[in-house]
């Protein structure tokens, strides 16, 4: 499973802490690929969360803008 979520979503898969495969579509858009991956560093530390999932630890993914 792969989609594209705007960079201004606060959801794991626009987060720094997420480890997902990912690339910047364009500097305001991502594209992820695989539903979950996980979360190093941030609030779900070393567990698998989904793209869409979030916590309070949300940090933006720095490459975007
Ligand atoms: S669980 Fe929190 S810190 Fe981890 S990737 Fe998701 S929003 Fe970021």
């Amino acid at each position: 499973m792969s989609g594209v979520i705007n960079g201004n979503q606060k959801c794991c898969g626009t987060c720094e802490y997420w480890t997902g495969t990912r690339k910047l579509n364009n500097v305001s858009e991502v594209k992820y690929e695989g539903p979950s991956a996980k979360c190093i560093g941030g609030g779900g530390n070393n567990t698998h969360v989904d793209a869409y999932g979030n916590c309070n630890q949300y940090k933006k993914w720095s490459k975007l803008q």
